[in-house]
């Protein structure tokens, strides 16, 4: 039957110890989490300044659903925007600085409308190798030649940017690494895109609302200026603790976004009380300079801990200052069993394996939030030093 192919292919990925699996989780997100009917300390999530919870963020959810109701009933062409919607998208280009901004379901759908709206047959897209799955699929979605560069090496990227005779041609990165937590060179970015005339799209997935003067994100940290050849891309289910994302960037790629992008076009708008809960989420971000210090006072503090133990066991700590903090052990069964023994302990960190990381690179992708303190730093640590 044709369905008996899925029984062989599940088996091979449980050979190479790849099957994935859900576990249900019966508490709200956040540092603590029910699984099973155990109380978990969890280093898997992105909600970074721990907003996900936050009462005022759920009470503006709650009164956007009692004014505007639950669904927004069309897409946004056909009558879905609505003005929390419109005053969202308002407060977000405000906030990064730029002309005008576009809001999305989900940032997988963003990134799947920005490339192939800008380029296409016959252009370029110059893509580090280490790019989100979505930035991968967009860029092949786009039909435009897809050329892949070593991860931040610049001089590689120059040397392809140099080469091409495209007609269009487009940068393509994430800002902050998902799986590795290291920056994107985007000054040394942007100056090649100026200087071969490229389009520069940024996915600051990671970098908004932790990165930046008051969060603004990765441009910012990096001090870029304002240019209409930057397109950014901000996940508002990350630091933002909602859902949704946006893009960001000169008023007529926007317009020709609006005009052109099959996910913006042809999908449901999101419920406009998402956009009441995130214009409450965007004032909390712009505000929350502490929780931004304490979530890198826990960065360091992991770090100073961590390198000593992981360099003991032959682990490497990934080279990253944000608050993805991966250990990469190597193996696809040592991640696992590092994994369990950290379940065992009561912690929960998720492993990470191919094909989302390259081969032989599987790691644990911690993850901190300004939602931890001290204490629950200092006792991932301890279960690590334990686990063999
Ligand atoms: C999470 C993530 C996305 C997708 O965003 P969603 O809103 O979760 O769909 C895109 N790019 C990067 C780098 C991400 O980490």
């Amino acid at each position: 039957m044709i369905w008996e192919e899925l029984d062989r292919r599940l088996a091979d990925l449980d050979r190479q110890h790849l099957r994935r699996q859900r576990k249900e989780v019966d508490s709200p997100a956040g540092p603590a989490i029910m699984v099973g009917g155990r109380s978990l300390l969890s280093f898997c999530s992105n909600d970074y300044l721990g907003l996900a919870q936050h009462p005022e963020i759920v009470e503006a959810l709650v009164a956007g659903a009692r004014r505007w109701g639950a669904g927004s009933a069309a897409s946004a062409l056909a009558g879905g925007h609505l003005r929390p919607h419109e005053e969202l998208e308002q407060a977000l280009a405000r906030f990064v600085g730029m002309p005008r901004a576009l809001t999305f379901a989900t940032g997988y759908l963003a990134n799947l409308a920005v490339t192939p709206a800008l380029v296409g047959r016959g252009d370029a897209v110059f893509a580090d190798r280490l790019n989100h799955a979505s930035l991968i699929d967009a860029a092949q979605a786009s039909r435009a030649e897809h050329r892949r560069y070593p991860h931040n090496d610049m001089a590689a990227l120059e040397s392809l940017l140099a080469g091409s005779s495209a007609r269009r041609k487009l940068i393509l990165t994430d800002a902050v690494f998902s799986m590795d937590g290291d920056l994107a060179p985007l000054d040394v970015l942007f100056a090649l895109a100026e200087r071969y005339d490229a389009w520069l799209v940024v996915d600051d997935a990671h970098g908004f609302g932790v990165l930046g003067e008051d969060g603004r994100g990765s441009l910012s940290h990096f001090g870029l200026p304002a240019s209409p050849r930057i397109v950014l891309m901000g996940t508002l289910g990350k630091a933002a603790g909602v859902a949704g994302a946006f893009v960001a960037g000169d008023g007529r790629m926007i317009e020709w976004m609006i005009n052109s992008a099959r996910p913006y076009i042809f999908t449901t708008a999101p419920a406009p009380a998402l956009a009441c809960a995130l214009l409450k989420s965007l004032e909390l971000i712009e505000a929350g300079s502490a929780r931004r210090a304490h979530l890198h006072h826990l960065v360091a503090r992991l770090r100073g801990s961590l390198a000593p133990l992981a360099a003991g066991r032959g682990w490497r700590l990934a080279d990253s200052s944000t608050a993805i903090q991966p250990l990469v052990v190597g193996e696809n069964r040592t991640v696992l069993e590092l994994a369990a023994a950290l379940e065992a302990d009561g912690l929960r960190v998720p492993a990470i394996r191919p094909p989302t990381v390259p081969r032989d690179t599987a790691r644990l992708r911690i993850s901190l939030s300004a939602a931890h303190n001290e204490a629950d730093v200092d006792a991932l640590v301890a279960s690590l030093s334990r686990a063999r």
